[in-house]
């Protein structure tokens, strides 16, 4: 093996991409940058780095920026329509605040996952929680009981804390 040729002194050194102090001769076979055996990970094309060796778009690390610009804006608009939704629901359905939270938090991590192209991972997880944070908290401002105190009472109010919370949660799952 040509990697395992022994050195000479007036040779440039080379070392791992990821531990500066590491000496290597080993190289991703993707991207070629330098790795020491502790970041080999052996794939049916060859050697490579831990970057090249993760399943492309699959990953948190590996998803395109795109997936969670589109992924977040989903979720933005839906939390904006489902928010304000719930809150003129929960008016007519007196009980069905725990339900209609379900469904709204499912809802939004629908239109994320559909936003991001059905990416998954802590990344998207992260969106889903805020989203539906921004929906619950949103949705009790803008249909609060009053224009300066609707969004204090809402977060005030234990059962609305324990709905909004379902529904976070729910998203949160729905992008596991
Ligand atoms: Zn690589
Ligand atoms: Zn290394």
């Amino acid at each position: 093996m040509s990697t395992l040729e022994q050195s000479t002194d007036n040779e440039e050194k080379i070392y791992c991409y990821y531990h500066p102090n590491v000496e290597t001769r080993i190289s991703c076979s993707s991207c070629g940058k330098p790795i020491c055996p502790q970041d080999m990970v052996y794939t049916s094309v060859g050697v490579k780095c831990r970057e090249c060796a993760k399943p492309v778009g699959r990953t948190a690390a590996g998803a395109k920026p795109i997936y969670y610009i589109r992924g977040a804006a989903a979720g933005l608009g839906a939390a904006i329509v489902g928010g304000i939704g719930i809150q003129l629901l929960r008016r007519l359905i007196p009980f069905g605040g725990f339900i209609l939270a379900i469904i709204l938090g499912y809802a939004i991590g629908e239109a994320i996952s559909w936003g991001a192209r059905r990416n998954s991972g802590l990344g998207f997880q992260i969106i889903a929680g805020i989203s539906a944070l921004i929906a619950f908290t949103l949705g009790g401002y803008i249909i609060g009981r009053s224009m300066y105190t609707g969004n204090i009472t809402f977060l005030l109010n234990p059962i609305s804390l324990l709905i909004a919370a379902l529904g976070i949660f729910t998203a949160v799952a729905r992008m596991r």
